[in-house]
């Protein structure tokens, strides 16, 4: 559970870089822009979705959707 934690928050850390520069290039943090997320394809125990379309922004691979779809959209 410790070593779980652990990669839990440094996932956490990288996420909070990731977002910082997706919003600066205004592409999908979670898939970089691509449309579909390449952590998935690998991480077995993450793979629950049916196809390995982006969740975070549904395949679009924009920061746009992607704020829409998870809340993040600044007013
Ligand atoms: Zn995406």
């Amino acid at each position: 559970m410790g070593l779980f934690k652990m990669i839990k928050r440094w996932q956490e850390a990288m996420y909070k870089r990731k977002l910082v520069k997706a919003r600066a290039k205004g592409i999908c943090p979670d898939c970089r822009g691509f449309g579909y997320d390449p952590l998935m394809l690998q991480d077995h125990f993450t793979l629950n979705a049916k196809d390995f379309d982006c969740v975070g922004c549904k395949g679009t691979g924009s920061y746009t959707e992607w704020a829409k779809n998870n809340g993040h959209i600044r007013k």
